[in-house]
């Protein structure tokens, strides 16, 4: 294949499989695969796919440091500081780093040149091999709130070099601001939900975002089917998302995932249908390539 294809996997909340699903679909996959864990706040992919980690590093954002020999407190910085990270009280300046967003405006704005940029660490990215899949994550500190900056340096440090390659994307639970920012860029966004009143509120949700906000096609992966009731079906068929595959409920597959042990490894007969899996997405995005 000469063109790369980026897959986020993402679900309206937590604990329906997404993860399940994206280490067993990366690891069904025969061509050449990245995969990033971008569940920054809590990234557990690499617990199935046991990669051997060989780089770590740093990251964060870059905050305003002041010299208060060259500042003359004129409050210049506070005004055009919109979260109010930057304060000016009498003769010292006063800098909120979790307040801070990085976006250099106060350094921009200090007519005295008095404020140079300082890296403010908020986690750390974390990158090997899992066999043939590049693995690479994000971990946001502990006490941090904010998980976007982690996931886009994630996104920015191992995608550029993603041509001729599947990238999957494990997208953190939820339909805020770190999913958005996993699904940004991506070619498709496969989105895992149950088959349960709460798992098409959450998936309506995750739809949304994906195809509302930014224009992306949607697939959906039904697991524990089984259970519940047929919402799910009546919405995909009513919105035209295709039902890409189902996952039977199946306590195989919990005693698997609880011993740490991925879908497609404790059950090989998965194997296939993961494969099936990319193969119709594969073809969705050939269709949607050709009609550009
Ligand atoms: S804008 Fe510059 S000179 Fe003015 S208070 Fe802020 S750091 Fe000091
Ligand atoms: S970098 Fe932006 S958010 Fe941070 S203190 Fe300066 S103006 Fe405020």
């Amino acid at each position: 294949m000469a063109d790369s294809m980026i897959i986020a996997i993402a679900s309206g909340k937590g604990g329906t499989g997404k993860t399940t699903v994206a280490t067993s679909l990366a690891l069904s996959m025969a061509e050449p695969t990245l995969f990033l864990d971008c569940d920054v706040e809590e990234p557990n992919a690499a617990l199935f796919l046991k990669p051997v980690l060989n780089h770590s590093e740093e990251v964060g954002i870059l905050i305003p440091k002041v010299d208060e020999d060259r500042c003359t407190f004129c409050g210049r910085c506070a005004e055009v500081c919109v979260w109010h990270a930057i304060a000016v009280v009498g003769k010292k300046v006063l800098i909120f780093p979790e307040l801070c967003q990085g976006c250099g405006s106060c350094t921009l704005n200090c007519p005295e040149g008095a404020i140079h940029e300082v890296l403010y660490v908020t986690g750390r990215l974390e990158s090997g091999w899992a066999g043939p899949i590049q693995f690479g994550q994000g971990t946001l500190n502990i006490g941090e709130a904010m998980a976007v900056p982690v996931i886009r340096q994630l996104k920015q440090r191992y995608l550029p070099a993603v041509y001729g390659r599947v990238a999957i994307l494990d997208a953190p639970p939820g339909t805020s601001c770190p999913v958005v920012e996993t699904m940004r860029g991506a070619d498709f966004v496969l989105l895992v939900t149950e088959p349960t009143p709460f798992g098409l509120h959450d998936l309506r949700l995750a739809a949304e975002v994906a195809r509302g906000e930014l224009g992306l096609p949607v697939g959906v992966v039904v697991n524990r089917d089984g259970i519940g009731d047929t919402g799910v079906d009546q919405y995909c068929a009513a919105e035209g998302i295709p039902i890409l595959m189902r996952i039977p409920h199946d306590r195989r597959i919990a005693e698997a995932i609880s011993a740490g042990q991925a879908l497609v490894e404790a059950l090989p007969e998965y194997r296939p249908r993961f494969q099936n899996l990319y193969q119709q997405i594969a073809r969705e995005l050939a269709v949607r390539r050709k009609g550009r």
